[in-house]
């Protein structure tokens, strides 16, 4: 394991969209501050099509995240690595937590969560909402048995305690920030895994940056709380360490961050009022081509 943080000269990035709407501008900074990080220090840059949630994403999509990218003048190493020809490999890391009594499975619907936490005074809460008031986590071995086999639907959730202590402390490296003290709590018992969905977020970007060998997670700086699960989990699934380097937002004129659900403008759609690849790097502050982040 790389237990030096010092970030080693060859950058290996990844730009890792999930094919659930057209990329916009941010996209594009996102796809093109990984590209360059790597390209600046002879590394390599990859891509990844993050689309294990399979009701939203939409091949469609993903075709356009390969035209869009193509026309910004990217190229990526090898061929895209996607999330959702990958659930073995989540299973198996699932299984070896299991194993380890570090996840436990959660029969709670999202109702009976809202209505338990309603009932708590100063309910934990983190970057993500309120935690998971860990109901299920008290559940004797026989009852947990007795709920599967009778066909109740279940998640597998992080015991976040646990994980912090057999875990034990740790740090993980932002190149802006530098080290900052892992919360193996930050979130609570956040869900790692689900029958109809074998990984969570989490879970399948920390397997596949290291399945993808990539030592610097370049990303906007709004994902900046999720190293600390990631980098606990990298700890109990033994995987290597990485480096982050989170980057700025870009926002619209009226300084809302862009998204898909914003209806922000697509790279597509500049692309056919006219603008060129020049004029998007332009638009988000990056020279074109080969200028620096
Ligand atoms: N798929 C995530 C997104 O589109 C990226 C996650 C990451 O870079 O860790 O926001």
């Amino acid at each position: 394991m790389n237990k030096n943080n010092n970030f080693s000269p060859s950058a290996i990035t990844r730009f890792a969209p999930s094919p659930t709407g057209y990329l916009h501008l941010g996209h594009a900074y996102s796809a093109m501050f990984a590209e360059r990080a790597a390209r600046k220090t002879g590394g390599r840059f990859f891509l990844r099509i993050e689309d294990i949630d399979q009701e939203r994403c939409k091949q469609r999509f993903e075709s356009a995240i390969y035209e869009d990218l193509e026309w910004l003048g990217l190229t990526w190493s090898g061929a895209p690595l996607r999330q959702s020809e990958r659930s073995r490999n989540y299973r198996e890391a699932l299984d070896h937590l299991v194993k380890q009594d570090l996840v436990y499975p959660c029969f709670c619907s999202r109702k009976e969560i809202r209505a338990e936490l309603k009932g708590i005074v100063n309910a934990p809460h983190g970057p993500d909402g309120y935690h998971y008031p860990g109901t299920c986590r008290k559940l004797g071995k026989r009852q947990q048995q007795l709920n599967i086999s009778n066909g109740e639907p279940y998640a597998l959730r992080l015991n976040s305690e646990r994980a912090g202590l057999i875990a034990g402390p740790l740090k993980f490296f932002d190149v802006t920030n530098g080290y900052t003290t892992v919360n193996p709590s930050i979130s609570g018992d956040i869900v790692l895994g689900r029958k109809e969905m074998h990984a969570s977020y989490h879970l399948a970007v920390t397997i596949d940056d290291a399945a993808q060998g990539i030592n610097l997670v370049t990303r906007g700086e709004d994902l900046m709380p999720a190293c600390h699960i990631q980098r606990l989990l990298q700890e109990l699934l033994g995987l290597p360490e990485t480096s982050y380097h989170h980057h700025r937002i870009i926002k619209d004129h009226t300084g809302r961050r862009l998204a898909k659900r914003n209806k922000s403008k697509t790279l597509r759609s500049l692309r056919h009022e006219g603008f060129t690849p020049e004029c998007v790097s332009k638009k988000i502050g990056l020279n074109f081509p080969h200028g620096t982040p």
